[in-house]
């Protein structure tokens, strides 16, 4: 069982300095907006970046806008990705428009779209969401040098509960190493969110475009369609707390007693919070979900620690490979010990070798395997404990862990609607590559890297029952496309 963590500060606690660093420090008189540039936190609640922004515009007697840049289908994202995303950000529009601050949406790439927009402003300040993946490393870096030298440019990790620079200063090893780290600045960071003060400077530069959300959503579902969107997951911030604490069906208020003991079991994919999507887009925070979640510790104390280690060690962990580790997706980031045994048993003979378009379209001998791919493409998220068994089957079915490890990403950047993110590639990385893991008993394929079969699933859990849950979950899928002519796939009838 995870060690518990301590009890989180209830009263709402400023702003922690070492939440942000500063990338460029500007002009020591700043005069002129100051603009958040959203990207990985896409909410206004709950949202030390938006927070930190304000005061800064505060400090400054400025007024304050949020920007958001949409890229060109970023790290390949499809209709699914994309269509949850806008569908969000178009709920987020209303949100921040009734917290008096305007939301300007600009096309394509930060470096490319943002220093014109802050220069025709005349902006003082970019306030930017963290993020450990490399492009958007790269577009803060091309943007510091962009920036006139006047323009402050400040990074806040707003996704994590302890900053990932906080929690530790190098890359961990595993769980076992950065969990006492994490759990020991809980008392300094899981705290309650100040209120977002009114802008002390109401808005008065020039309005943001009308945006026409549907032809932007029509756009990129034209555009993006090969996968289409998913309709069991309603999009933005108020669906996402309804997915934590709705009286009807929500995580904490109706499904955690279950968490401890059925996490792990396929057949019971409701013992799961279902919340990564939302964390992925950042459509709720983190922080807010485990300040929820401790409030129903008194009674159901396994669930909830069970949950807050995934919460906060597990995905913030992820984070940290992904922030040291330069090659997080691919073998050059794992371990000597896992690059030595995979590559010793690369050439190793394999019972069957599929090819990627055989995998991505379910078509391997093992109707197990089959399920989980399906459920993926159809369902667009995979059981938690399937994706470990489906990542390593690749390795055990593929030419050797390099392809293995480019399938699995591939598929899972493509399929997931929580995909394209540092736990997807640690988690590929953990099935293929041995990754925040031990090494195992030596045999043929894996060498060292833990094995899972058939048998041991067998053991664990009703097989039989899940394939018949997923073929159930596609029909459905399938008649509601043929049911709706309009859309690629879905109806979202709030949005
Ligand atoms: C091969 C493979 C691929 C994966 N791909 C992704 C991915 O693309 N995106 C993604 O968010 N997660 C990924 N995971 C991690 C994990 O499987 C999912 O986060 C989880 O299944 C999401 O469902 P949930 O929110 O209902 O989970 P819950 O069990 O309810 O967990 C709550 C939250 O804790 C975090 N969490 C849970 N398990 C893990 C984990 N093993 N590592 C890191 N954080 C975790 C997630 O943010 C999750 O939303 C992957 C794991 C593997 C083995």
């Amino acid at each position: 069982m995870a060690p518990a963590v301590v009890a989180p500060t209830a009263t709402p606690a400023p702003f922690h300095p070492d939440r942000v660093r500063v990338l460029k420090p500007g002009s020591p008189s700043p005069s002129g907006p100051v603009v958040y540039w959203m990207f990985r936190d896409q909410r206004a609640t709950d949202n030390w970046a938006l927070i930190h922004a304000a005061a800064l515009a505060a400090r400054s007697d400025a007024p304050l806008a949020v920007a958001f840049c949409l890229s060109h289908r970023f790290l390949g994202a499809h209709a699914r990705q994309l269509g949850f995303m806008l569908r969000g950000l178009r709920h987020l529009r209303g949100r921040l428009a009734a917290l008096g601050l305007p939301f300007f949406l600009l096309r394509g790439d930060a470096p490319d779209a943002l220093p014109g927009f802050l220069s025709r402003l005349g902006a003082s300040a970019l306030v930017a969401d963290f993020s450990p993946l490399r492009p958007v490393r790269a577009w803060k870096d091309a943007l510091c040098e962009r920036l006139p030298a006047a323009v402050a440019v400040h990074e806040v990790d707003a996704h994590n509960v302890v900053p990932v620079w906080v929690a530790s200063d190098k890359l961990e090893y595993g769980a076992k190493t950065i969990r006492p780290k994490i759990h020991r600045l809980l008392t300094e960071y899981l705290v309650e969110f100040p209120q977002l003060p009114p802008p002390a400077v109401p808005w008065t530069g020039e309005a943001p475009p009308e945006i026409d959300w549907d032809e932007l959503i029509d756009e990129a579902l034209r555009e993006a369609g090969e996968v289409p969107e998913i309709g069991w997951c309603e999009p933005g911030e108020e669906a996402a707390m309804e997915a934590l604490m709705g009286r009807k069906d929500g995580f904490l208020t109706k499904r955690l007693k279950h968490y401890d003991s059925d996490r792990n079991d396929p057949v019971k994919s409701r013992a799961l919070s279902g919340l990564s999507p939302y964390l992925h887009f950042g459509q709720i925070s983190a922080q807010r979900c485990a300040l929820e979640a401790w409030k129903f510790r008194k009674s159901y104390r396994q669930s909830v620690d069970a949950f807050l280690e995934e919460l906060i060690v597990r995905r913030e962990l992820a984070d940290n490979f992904c922030y040291y580790q330069p090659h997080y997706d691919s073998l050059q980031g794992a371990w000597e010990w896992a690059r030595k045994t995979l590559m010793d048993h690369a050439a190793d003979k394999r019972e069957h070798i599929y090819t990627k378009e055989q995998l991505e379209k379910a078509e391997t001998a093992d109707p197990l395997w089959n399920a989980s791919q399906l459920e993926m493409v159809y369902h667009g998220k995979m059981h938690g404990f399937m994706r470990m068994y489906w990542a390593k089957k690749i390795l055990e079915w593929t030419n050797g862990p390099e392809e293995a490890l480019s399938i699995a990403i591939y598929l899972n950047d493509k399929y997931e609607l929580d995909g394209r993110d540092p736990s997807g590639y640690v988690g590929c990385m953990w099935s293929i590559c041995g990754l925040h893991d031990q090494g195992w008993k030596e045999r043929p394929v894996f060498g060292k890297i833990r094995y899972m079969n058939y048998a041991g699933c067998k053991r664990k859990f009703n097989v039989d029952g899940y394939i018949a849950y997923v073929k159930k979950l596609v029909g459905e899928t399938k008649k509601r496309k043929s049911d709706d002519h309009s859309s690629p796939a879905v109806k979202h009838s709030k949005t």
